[in-house]
């Protein structure tokens, strides 16, 4: 059966209004789409830009019978929107990725546990369900662990490193302060990477897919700082990683753009962290240095379109602004100096409160080569923000 085309002039919708959201809707907009953006937070960036505002609640029953009957096809922002709502819009409209996958991808256990029982390489892990277990917990798994909640962790939240057995009684208190009816954690080996890449693949309703090429990522306390692109070394890692994005989105029958973070071992050896069923911060430079962003690949993917390149068009290194990085660039020269730098694309997400961790905008830095897009991205980081020095 061929699959109905949602044509330009419908209304996407959209659960969740960061800054991700806002992209989405920006991408479709120029498509000629129509964007109803639900968040329950009014201040969410994507609000800003979308054609309906829904700022409720996601239990608010008339907010989703308003929507249902608006939008012609739903997608989401991130993983952690609520899958019960999802499987209720199901019943009126599409929801691409489905309601299934998200349900498989939003907790950690059920995730992990979909690619090691289809043979997808992972560090090893085990569930917890009491903090009183942890002990046992981790002596299954080896030293050091690192123990994540289930459900609703990211940017490193919810995160405990146990590094050695005294660590164990420490983490066990901060679980049982935070524990809540039915709470459910996953420790894994915390492995010993030699780097952080990730790749981003988008998969249609037909079946077909196409991956962009793979970036190298730094982390600095479990959040994104930056991002290279194409990822140095070996073609034979690239194909690599590209092959298993593919695999794992065709087991999972997902559509959309999806992400795989991985690490990759001394032996070169790659092994998934974690899925994203949308696209991914590491993916920001799609849309400055390829034709086709992520987003957009995004709204043609759940349109049932044709999808797009996905090449590169330049080298580029992204860094992200968080906290306070973007105070220097509200204030005096520092937005001068930095879209001074040639090839310096910047991006702020319009959020008014400064937050410690908070994601507030980016800058991609193009360049010939990828080393000339990391000198820029260097000249930058050792100027206006502050910090350590970027893939050092
Ligand atoms: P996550 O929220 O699971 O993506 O974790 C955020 C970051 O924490 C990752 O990008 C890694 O830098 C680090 N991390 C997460 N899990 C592990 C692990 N099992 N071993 C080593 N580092 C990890």
């Amino acid at each position: 059966m061929k699959a109905v085309v949602i044509e330009p002039g419908s209304v996407l919708g959209v659960l969740g209004g960061g800054q991700l959201g806002a992209m989405f809707t920006m991408a479709a907009c120029r498509l000629g789409y129509r964007v109803a953006v639900w968040d329950p937070d009014p201040e969410a960036p994507a609000h800003r830009v979308a054609t309906h505002s829904f700022p409720a609640p996601f239990t608010d029953q008339h907010a989703l019978t308003r929507f249902a009957e608006l939008i012609s096809v739903v997608t989401y922002e991130w993983e952690n929107v609520p899958a019960e709502l999802c499987r209720t819009l199901e019943q009126r409209k599409p929801v691409r990725p489905s309601s299934a996958v998200l349900s498989v991808i939003q907790d950690r256990l059920e995730q992990k546990g979909f690619l090691v029982s289809n043979g997808f390489p992972v560090p090893s892990f085990a569930g917890l369900t009491v903090p009183d277990q942890l002990a046992a917990t981790v002596r299954q798994v080896g030293y050091p662990a690192l123990c994540k909640t289930a459900t609703a962790g990211y940017d490193g939240k919810g995160q405990w490193r146990i590094s050695r057995e005294p660590d164990v009684l420490e983490v066990e208190r901060a679980l049982s302060e935070s524990a809540r009816p039915g709470m459910r954690w996953i420790v894994e080996s915390l492995v010993s990477f030699e780097r952080e890449l990730s790749i981003l693949v988008v998969r249609g309703v037909d079946g077909q897919s196409r991956t962009y090429p793979m970036a190298e990522n730094e982390h600095e306390e479990g959040i994104l700082r930056a991002t290279k692109v194409p990822a140095p070394g070996p073609s034979a890692v690239a194909e690599r990683a590209a092959a298993l994005a593919c695999q794992v989105i065709d087991r999972l029958e997902g559509v959309g753009v999806f992400c795989l973070e991985l690490f990759q071992l001394p032996s070169g050896e790659l092994l998934i962290n974690e899925v994203a069923p949308r696209p991914h911060n590491s993916g920001h430079y799609t849309l400055d240095a390829c034709s086709v962003s992520q987003f957009e690949q995004q709204v043609r993917a759940i349109c049932g379109m044709p999808l797009g390149e996905v090449r590169l068009l330049s080298p580029a290194v992204m860094v992200n602004l968080i906290g306070d990085d973007t105070l220097p660039l509200m204030q005096g020269a520092g937005c001068r100096s930095l879209l001074d730098i040639p090839g310096a694309v910047l991006h702020l997400y319009g959020k008014h409160a400064i937050r410690p961790r908070r994601k507030m905008g980016h800058v991609t830095f193009l360049g010939e080569t990828l080393s000339l897009a990391l000198d820029r991205a260097k000249q930058f980081r050792n100027g206006p923000a502050t910090g350590p020095t970027l893939f050092a």
